[in-house]
């Protein structure tokens, strides 16, 4: 992009940010709007903002000419046979994995937050994604003829997506819901756009040159709290696909057009005293590093009972955890939850994502590089404990028995039904746990990832669909049910 496309987005980006007086998509938890809005402004001028203009692509500035050039190609692809699509979304997947190093690296330059080798992987598993081969066409036939049931696309999908997997939640997205037949407008995370357009635009590249189809994928540069508006109410828009916290998982509830939400969690482990204990501890490092712990499903607070906690802590230690006292605890907490605007505390941005090292130098100690997760002893009503904090700092809470651990580990997990991890060999404590629990994942004696397929059965998606229940998204989540009836005819046994 040349410099003056640069700060022409920056003015713009200024003058809607001015306008309205608070952040493009409201201050994330503990952030006052003032100390994003230079972040954001920044955002948009960054060194690997991508070449092409907005307006070419599959990039455009308006949600209008967005849904004009999705509704226009998703006309396309329904004129292209299933193979071709088939052919569309395996490119999406081979895109992905060839830029995978540069893509992650570009993400993480922007984002700030997390880990470089999973920003990296996560975009290299994209094959775990289900394609067209999950749409199946069941039928019935009988005396009174034939009647087909079939996953129809819904046309124009409008999708909101996180900051923690900015390419990976779009990619993921796009596969699932080109899969299904149809062209998709994405309003990404204002701190994670210019990589996310940077991939529209490939993607549509790619398409274009192969299969003649210019803007399956659209994003929205920049996006604003108005344009994830326009989305939830634009008549184009056949269905809203919402992946995100607390509040753009409500505004997409309260809206009028039916909405697919994945919305926040925070992961409890329970650990009673039967677990293999060498596999518990390398699961949570696994599973609560895994992106410095910026994945929904990622373990948030372990429940441990007191007969192995101390034997669980040696063991953590063993497979690299770092242990932070009581007093280094206190010093990190005092940083990383801050006061809001309702005067409670809450999550401090800056800590999130963060690698260990940084957290450990918060907390007043320091730890080599190498040092994936910090951890440490606190009670259950502790901040974060309490919070989702998406940080490679976990706490681990002592409890009498395993039905405290239960009891504690559903409270913390606030009824978002969204993940909850169990380490035993009691399957009678396994099975009382996940009634209790009512979750869209539950893992039994695995590491959080293993859940999306990494390293467990079962494909993977970005997209976990948790209040609105439809779970772990696939293509069929983004079809419609049509029944085809030929009466009376074409019976033939
Ligand atoms: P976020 O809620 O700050 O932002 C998510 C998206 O929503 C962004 O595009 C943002 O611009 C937009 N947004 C925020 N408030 C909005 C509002 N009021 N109206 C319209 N749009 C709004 O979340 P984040 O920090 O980007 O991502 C982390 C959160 O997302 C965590 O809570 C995590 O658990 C959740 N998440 C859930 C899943 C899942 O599959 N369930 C996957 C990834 C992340």
């Amino acid at each position: 992009m040349d410099s003056t496309l640069v700060a022409d987005v920056v003015a713009e980006v200024m003058k809607r940010l001015n306008a309205r007086g608070s952040s493009a998509a409201g201050p994330r938890a503990g952030e006052t709007a003032a100390a994003e809005e230079p972040k954001r402004a920044e955002a948009y001028a960054h060194p690997h903002r991508v070449q092409d203009p907005i307006g070419q692509f599959g990039v455009f500035a308006s949600v209008d000419e967005a849904v004009k050039a999705a509704t226009e190609s998703q006309a396309k692809l329904m004129k292209l046979t299933l193979e071709d699509r088939d052919g569309i979304v395996k490119l999406i997947k081979k895109t992905a994995k060839d830029n995978a190093a540069a893509w992650g690296k570009m993400e993480l330059d922007e984002t700030k937050i997390g880990r470089l080798d999973h920003k990296i992987e996560k975009l290299q598993i994209l094959e775990l994604v289900p394609g067209v081969e999950f749409l199946k066409t069941n039928c019935d036939s009988g005396s009174n003829g034939i009647c087909l049931d079939e996953a129809a696309p819904f046309g124009v999908i409008g999708a909101i997506t996180p900051v923690t997997h900015s390419v990976p939640t779009l990619s993921a997205n796009a596969i699932s819901m080109i899969a299904g037949g149809n062209a998709v407008i994405f309003n990404p995370h204002p701190s994670g756009v210019n990589c996310a357009a940077h991939a529209v635009r490939e993607y549509n590249k790619a398409i274009s040159a192969k299969f003649g189809i210019d803007a399956l994928l659209t994003c929205i540069a920049p996006p604003t709290l108005e344009t994830a508006e326009a989305i939830f109410n634009h008549r184009g828009i056949a269905l809203t696909v919402v992946t995100g916290g607390p509040a753009v998982a409500r505004a997409a509830l309260a809206a009028k057009k039916r909405a697919i939400v994945a919305g926040p969690g925070n992961p409890p482990v329970v650990v009673d005293e039967t677990a293999c204990l060498d596999n518990t501890a390398a699961s949570i490092v696994k599973g609560a590093a895994y992106d410095n712990n910026l994945l929904c499903i990622g373990e948030k607070e372990v429940f441990c009972v007191e007969a192995v906690f101390d034997k669980l802590m040696a063991k953590m230690e063993k497979h690299g955890a770092f242990i932070l006292n009581p007093q280094q605890i206190e010093t990190l907490t005092k940083k990383a939850f801050t006061p809001g605007s309702d005067g409670k505390l809450h999550v401090n941005k800056d800590y999130v994502g963060r690698d260990a090292s940084f957290l450990a130098a918060a907390a007043g100690t320091s730890v080599p590089p190498s040092t994936q997760l910090l951890i440490g002893e606190t009670k259950s009503d502790h901040l974060f404990v309490q919070q989702e904090q998406m940080m490679p700092f976990v706490p681990f809470v002592r409890v009498k028995d395993v039905d405290e651990a239960i009891d504690l580990a559903i409270q913390a997990e606030h009824d978002y039904r969204h993940t909850a991890i169990i380490h035993s060999r009691n399957m009678d404590t396994v099975t009382k746990f996940g009634r209790r629990a009512n979750v869209t994942l539950f893992v039994v004696n695995g590491a959080s990832p293993t859940g999306l397929g990494l390293g467990g059965q079962g494909f993977l998606s970005y997209s976990i669909a948790t209040p609105t229940g439809e779970g772990i998204t696939t293509p069929l989540t983004f079809t419609k049910f049509r029944r085809v009836m030929i009466a009376g005819s074409l019976r033939m046994i």
